[in-house]
């Protein structure tokens, strides 16, 4: 459980119009005495206070206090909004490091407190830092939706459906003697199969959560000197890559993470794609391979010029674009008629940009963005346990022996309850077999 009274800048440092700092614990009724000089005042009503090291007033601001329980971390919480001028931010500081009591808060107290205290399970928390961590539209709309429990509430609802078949199985271990056993496993096992079905369809349906999250990957390929440098260097629009003139001067992957279209995606530039190069070049191909291979779509460039590639062109489809650059150095409209699914674009002039890009993002929301927009899972650690639930529950359907089968299912308990931070499982236990009215 949390120790003591906290403290921190809870606005980011530097100077700037307004900062706010932040306590929580029981000593926030004491610390605003003596740094105001006054008594807390109404619940959750902005203040003018006059904030003050002993006898020398610091600043002239506001504050509010939000006593137990009603407070984002669960415990009493006082918010100070002050000037955010350095001198001030800094005199604050060293008045809060006198104050009895108090200590500066360690990074993600103020949630974990929060989470410990019952006001938000482990996804909500997760979405806190999502939320904050947000750079694209997507994103923000996502760890919003995670941070009004979403996922967690599905995570619970599930657990609470393996509780009951585990309190099926062990009523049917209880009442073996008296016949009662096999309807009780036959019940279990219906509830275990569809239960199965719904994790298994939101691990493989939810998966664009992570992809929203962490980016989805593009990499860009093709034979050396086709322009991928110079490309990747216009859709950053900042000089993120080498471009040069001699082939295979590209030998390792470089990766400039970028908002497009409401995404976040890392585009990747790998080396030249060619055989019989220089061993130092080898090692620059083998990553370029593993990063096509693991991305979420890849951007072929071929060069304008090269008729056989226009020529023979085909099949590409979902997860590659095929690109024509140096569309400049061929006639205009020299593309027309020619193979439909190549889009011509140069980098060097900036021609048919947009078009690539739209169909980058289009690319994207055709693959991963289904109509349905259902709940979805953000991190690794969501994945595993779900893996992990499902792997049970499989396990549990194929035991004949009860008291194994039970065991298995109190792992898959235990899996959805690290998803939002509950490890529990006595507790609802009881909950459940009294709802079974089996009274024993
Ligand atoms: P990479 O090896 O595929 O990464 O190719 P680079 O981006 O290094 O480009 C190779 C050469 O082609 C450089 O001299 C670029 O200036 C040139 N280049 C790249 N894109 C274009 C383009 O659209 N038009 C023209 N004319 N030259 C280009």
């Amino acid at each position: 459980m949390a120790e003591g009274t906290i403290y921190a800048l809870s606005s980011s440092g530097g100077r700037a119009g307004v900062a706010v700092f932040r306590l929580s614990g029981d000593g926030c009724r004491l610390a605003w005495e003596r740094l105001t000089g006054r008594e807390v005042p109404e619940p959750r009503m902005m203040t003018r206070v006059r904030v003050r090291d002993g006898s020398d007033v610091i600043d002239e601001g506001l504050g509010v206090f939000f006593p137990k329980p009603r407070s984002f971390t669960g415990e009493d919480v006082v918010e100070f909004h002050v000037h955010g001028g350095r001198a001030i931010v800094q005199g604050l500081l060293g008045a809060l490091a006198k104050s009895p009591g108090l200590r500066p808060a360690e990074a993600g107290e103020f949630t974990r407190r929060a989470f410990e205290n019952g006001k938000m399970d482990l996804t909500e928390a997760e979405a806190v830092i999502d939320l904050i961590d947000a750079d694209t539209e997507t994103q923000r709309r996502q760890a919003l939706r995670q941070k009004d429990g979403e996922f967690g509430k599905a995570c619970e609802r599930w657990r609470v459906t393996a509780i009951r078949v585990l309190g099926l199985v062990e009523a049917a271990i209880d009442f073996s003697d008296e016949g009662l056993g096999d309807g009780l496993v036959e019940e279990a096992r219906k509830v275990a199969v569809d239960l199965r079905l719904e994790i298994d369809d939101h691990l493989r349906r939810g998966e664009r959560g992570r992809k929203i999250r962490e980016g989805f990957y593009v990499a860009i390929v093709g034979e050396p000197n086709v322009g991928k440098s110079s490309l990747l260097n216009r859709l950053a629009g900042r000089d993120a890559a080498i471009v040069s003139e001699t082939a295979g001067t590209t030998r390792d992957v470089i990766e400039v993470r970028m908002a497009l279209g409401g995404y976040a995606v890392t585009l990747a530039d790998t080396a030249g794609l060619r055989e019989g190069a220089e061993a130092i070049e080898e090692e620059g191909i083998r990553r370029a391979k593993a990063a096509a291979d693991r991305a979420d779509l890849r951007l072929e460039v071929l060069d304008a010029r090269d008729e056989d590639l226009w020529q023979n062109r085909a099949g590409v489809g979902n997860g590659s674009i095929a690109i024509a650059n140096k569309a400049d150095l061929i006639d205009e409209g020299g593309w027309s008629g020619k193979h439909p699914t190549v889009l011509p674009i140069s980098a060097k002039t900036g021609y048919g940009l947009d078009a690539l890009e739209n169909a980058i993002i289009g690319q994207i929301a055709g693959a991963w963005e289904t109509r349905d927009d259902g709940v979805v899972w953000t991190r690794e650690r969501h994945r595993l346990a779900m893996a992990a639930a499902v792997d049970g529950i499989g396990r549990f359907l194929r035991l004949d022996e009860e008291d194994l089968a039970a065991e298995e299912i109190r792992r898959c308990v235990r899996e959805l309850g690290k998803i939002v931070g509950k490890v529990d499982v006595e507790d609802v236990l009881d909950m459940i077999f009294r709802e079974f009215c089996i009274g024993k």
